[in-house]
């Protein structure tokens, strides 16, 4: 079994920050920040069989089945660049899920080492997730009011100027994912509480204190 440490299940609420901190997280660590949101998000940008599928319940506030998930994060690890760590953004959500993870690690001669939940209050969840945006050509994230870029319309990261706003993050799917949330991701919680991998923070407060809380328990 591999273990270096870096082998990371961020959980959170939808709009509880597990994106910015996977990409902050990417960038210090150096191991590659899968979103399975985002994974889905580009299937359907490339007009495939699965992203259009897909892009139909993401964009109702629903899941996509677990083996079609199961199947493109199993894929996902294939690839070189995970054999040193990953980010693992949005995946599980479901403690088949869960399940399904642990076996695919286990016949890849792999493990988790850190499952982390961050916790938000539903409140500031609805505020951060109305108000955000993102560059289309880098994914750099934003907010209208916490996190604006530096000059208006234009990518700190890259210069870019095309924003975009996810179709599922209004206020009718909102609330829906959040249901969810409560309903079916948090019973995964336990599941890794029992396997001792579980250590949760909380996420309010500016991002970059809350990255430095993960490093702290990812590097200890
Ligand atoms: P996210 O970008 O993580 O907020 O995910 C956006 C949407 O993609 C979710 O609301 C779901 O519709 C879908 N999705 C992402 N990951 C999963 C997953 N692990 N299981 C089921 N649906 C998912």
């Amino acid at each position: 079994m591999i273990s270096n440490g870096k082998h990371i299940v961020l959980m959170a609420p939808p709009g509880g920050g597990k994106g910015t901190q996977a990409q902050i997280l990417r960038d210090s660590l150096n191991i590659p920040h899968l979103s399975t949101g985002e994974m889905l998000r580009a299937a359907g940008r490339a007009g495939t069989e699965v992203g259009l599928q897909a892009k139909a319940l993401i964009d109702k506030g629903c899941f996509v089945p677990d083996e079609m998930i199961i199947s493109i994060i199993s894929e996902r690890l294939d690839q070189d660049d995970c054999k040193e760590g990953f980010i693992l953004d949005g995946f599980p959500r479901t403690l088949p899920q869960a399940k399904a993870l642990d076996t695919l690690l286990f016949e890849k001669g792999l493990r988790l080492d850190h499952v982390i939940e961050i916790q938000v209050p539903e409140d500031l969840i609805i505020q951060r997730i109305i108000g955000r945006f993102s560059c289309a050509d880098c994914g750099a994230m934003y907010h209208d009011t916490f996190k604006p870029t530096k000059t208006f319309g234009v990518c700190d990261s890259c210069g870019g100027t095309h924003m975009i706003r996810r179709q599922d993050d209004n206020w009718v799917t909102v609330v829906s994912r959040l249901k969810t949330y409560n309903s079916i991701t948090t019973p995964v919680l336990p599941y890794y509480e029992y396997q001792g991998l579980l250590t949760t923070i909380d996420g309010v407060g500016e991002i970059d204190v809350i990255s430095e809380k993960l490093k702290k328990i990812i590097l200890k």
